[in-house]
């Protein structure tokens, strides 16, 4: 009895703990829900979301001999985060990483080492060395099974050769291989149905199975081995980035799979008691275009940057190393007047960018084609080219002497070969000459770094930090991967990755 009460009690708590959302939680000790008065279906395993992680766990736990139930809140695989990806999937031990004499110097080691150091040690190590144990396996799956062409390229934040993208830079060469593999293992996918209830017995410290669906639509589904959560983030609307997490409310870009807004984290606090982590964290780029409220592309200033461009707050003043990592420059945002900054260069910076890298990968996610990058230069809102600094300086309200004062700093640092303002480096060229571009960029969140906490074979943890039994969760929806901060390519390779492991383990074979 006193383990009941003291267990009812942590389940209030940890409800309200995630209550912003959730309206009147019944809790699951004391609303009996531990089973349903009948059960519509009966599977071995349910897999809760239909992005990489899903779809790939869904495979495994088929092949391991599972039947399995797909069951989404959106309307196609077409439209998860996976699919919008940029194909960027870091992996260690992977065929083509060693077949690569650069490649073949990483350990799994190291590249968990790299994980946890980008993001300032606050990464749990549990999904960290699931991640960099087993992702070589999980891309040669997908690789086997006909990915598109792909790469091996160098990426910062990664000291060894890992960084496995697809020619194409898209997420959705991934989606296809698994639409396709579960086309040919029979399994659906059950859209526009989201869970609403986990069915929790805490006797046992089991799941049971869920409730999908609402309406008449609802359905019991008993799963006889385990349930996988796999439901992505919480950055798919502005309105759930906000109120996750409320210190970033209101700015940027919000962008992820439309259904990506934490709905079933907030049902598994309050059916099952379990405690999310990380929430905080998101993975923002400091670099989003904002236009329609809060969407709008990515720019990749990095290549104006490296080409003799630099960045400038609202004030024409650099405030930091423009070679600094580049999530790490997004906290400083917060700092600048009105929260964004500028990317400046002149003719000659343009024309050397654009010889190195196609317009359309300089803004993209979603690409600009150059008549709409025309078109925003012609509507001056966030991107500007003008002749002179004091038309730029007027149309887009960034001081013009403090523009004037930093340009002379700059093309004396650029002249002395010493940057006294922050210590760069590699300054060659000089900014000196009209006409001038400017694009405006604001933090861009795509994807969230918190959820719930598994352990190294993705067993959901309950209150006491032990495992849930027959709980799974794979891909964005696990707190503790990226830590304090994401590095290219580790959320795509981790959801993959998980996928694999979770969709194994959940039928006892283990990956
Ligand atoms: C534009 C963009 C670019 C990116 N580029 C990269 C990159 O190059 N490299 C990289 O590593 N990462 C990248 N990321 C991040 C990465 O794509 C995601 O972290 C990853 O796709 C998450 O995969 P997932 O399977 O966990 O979730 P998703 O692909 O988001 O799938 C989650 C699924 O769950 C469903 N769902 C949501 N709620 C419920 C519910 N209540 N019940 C049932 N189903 C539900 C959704 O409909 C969706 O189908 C990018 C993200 C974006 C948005």
């Amino acid at each position: 009895m006193s383990k009941n009460i003291s267990r009812r009690s942590f389940l209030g708590a940890a409800a309200a703990a995630g209550a912003s959302a959730v309206a009147a939680p019944a809790f699951a000790a004391s609303s009996n829900s531990s089973a349903p008065a009948k059960w519509d279906d009966e599977v071995d395993v349910v897999v809760l979301g239909c992005g990489g992680a899903g779809m790939m766990a869904a495979c495994q736990a088929h092949d391991a001999g599972g039947k399995v139930a797909v069951y989404d809140a959106g309307k196609s695989p077409f439209h998860t985060a996976i699919n919008l990806c940029g194909g960027l999937f870091t992996a260690w031990g992977s065929k083509l990483q060693n077949a690569d004499p650069e490649g073949k110097k990483d350990s799994w080691q190291q590249f968990a080492e790299d994980i946890m150091a980008y993001g300032n040690y606050m990464s749990l190590k549990e999904p960290v060395y699931c991640f960099a144990k087993n992702s070589g396996k999980a891309f040669d799956f997908l690789a086997d099974n006909g990915l598109a062409k792909h790469h091996l390229e160098p990426y910062a934040g990664h000291s060894r050769l890992r960084a496995h993208r697809q020619d194409s830079f898209k997420g959705r060469d991934y989606i296809e291989v698994l639409v396709k593999l579960l086309d040919q293992r029979g399994i659906k996918i059950n859209h526009g149905m989201g869970v609403t209830r986990f069915y929790f017995d805490p006797e046992t410290n089991t799941v049971l199975g869920v409730q999908v669906g609402e309406g008449d639509k609802a359905k019991n589904v008993k799963a006889n081995k385990g349930v996988i959560m796999a439901t992505g983030g919480i950055t798919g609307t502005p309105e759930s980035l906000d109120s996750w997490v409320p210190s970033v409310a209101g700015k940027g870009v919000a962008i992820g799979g439309p259904k990506n807004d934490g709905t079933a984290m907030r049902i598994a606090v309050r059916d099952v008691g379990v405690p999310l982590s990380h929430m905080q964290y998101i993975a923002s780029y400091p670099c989003g275009i904002v236009i329609n409220g809060r969407n709008g592309p990515y720019c990749r200033w990095w290549f104006i940057t490296n080409n003799g461009g630099i960045l400038v707050n609202k004030n024409g003043q650099r405030f930091i190393t423009e070679k600094e990592g580049i999530c790490h420059v997004t906290p400083h945002l917060a700092f600048q007047p009105e929260g964004c900054h500028y990317v400046l260069t002149d003719q000659a910076g343009w024309d050397r960018t654009l010889s190195k890298i196609k317009l359309g990968a300089l803004i993209g996610l979603p690409s600009w084609p150059a008549e709409r990058v025309n078109s925003e230069f012609a509507k001056g809102e966030n991107l500007w080219k003008c002749d002179t600094l004091e038309e730029l300086s007027k149309k887009s309200g960034v001081n013009l002497e403090g523009l004037k004062k930093q340009l002379d700093q700059w093309n004396k640092a650029v002249e002395t070969k010493n940057d006294t303002q922050f210590g760069r480096t590699d300054q060659q060229w000089k900014l000196s000459q009209g006409p001038w571009y400017m694009i405006k960029m604001e933090p861009w969140n795509n994807l969230s770094c918190g959820g719930v906490r598994v352990n190294e074979d993705l067993q959901v943890l309950g209150w006491d930090l032990k495992p849930v039994n027959h709980f799974y969760a794979a891909g964005e929806t696990v707190a503790g991967v990226h830590g304090a901060f994401y590095c290219g390519g580790n959320a795509c390779g981790f959801a993959h990755t998980s996928g694999y492991v979770a969709g194994r383990n959940v039928m006892g074979k283990k990956a």
